[in-house]
């Protein structure tokens, strides 16, 4: 399906801006506050590589990649990643790593995108926006690193 929308790709330094509200394409929450990473909750997603899987936490600081849980990993291996609570692949619809043309993952914001690379130490990442402007505003008027998404 191809819609017609303007598109902005964001470069932003990395860590400046937390995510708070990630979810499946589906709406289960995936944030975890049980699994801290910088002080806030991470990002609970499945992976699963060469037949194996498990948990992943992903570092909720935009552009950070302290993960917790990857070290099952291979360096280099392709992963995907899932909804832990309700199982749809987290794969991008389309596009491929601008890096290492690797799949990419998505995961879903109020009025956003983040998108990164499914290879294990591969930090291609990006985010689209979607709405009308309240989370680019929410952006420029916040910040920093208590600025949220
Ligand atoms: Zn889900
Ligand atoms: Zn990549």
């Amino acid at each position: 399906m191809e819609e017609r929308r303007e598109r902005i790709v964001l470069q932003l330094p990395g860590g400046a801006v937390g995510i708070r509200r990630a979810r499946c394409p589906n709406g289960c929450d995936l944030m975890d506050a049980t699994a801290m990473i910088h002080d806030l909750p991470s990002i609970r997603v499945r992976y699963d590589v060469a037949g194996k899987g498990g948990i992943i936490h992903l570092d909720p600081l935009y552009g950070r990649f302290d993960n917790l849980g990857e070290g099952e990993i291979p360096a280099g291996a392709m992963v995907e990643f899932s909804c832990p609570s309700c199982s749809v692949s987290l794969r991008a619809p389309e596009g491929t790593c601008e890096t290492c043309a690797g799949n990419l993952f998505a995961i879903h914001l109020p009025g956003g995108i983040v998108e990164g690379c499914l290879r294990r130490g591969c930090h291609y990442h990006r985010m689209t926006i979607v709405d009308d402007g309240s989370l680019m505003d929410r952006l420029f008027s916040e910040h920093g690193r208590d600025s949220y998404l």
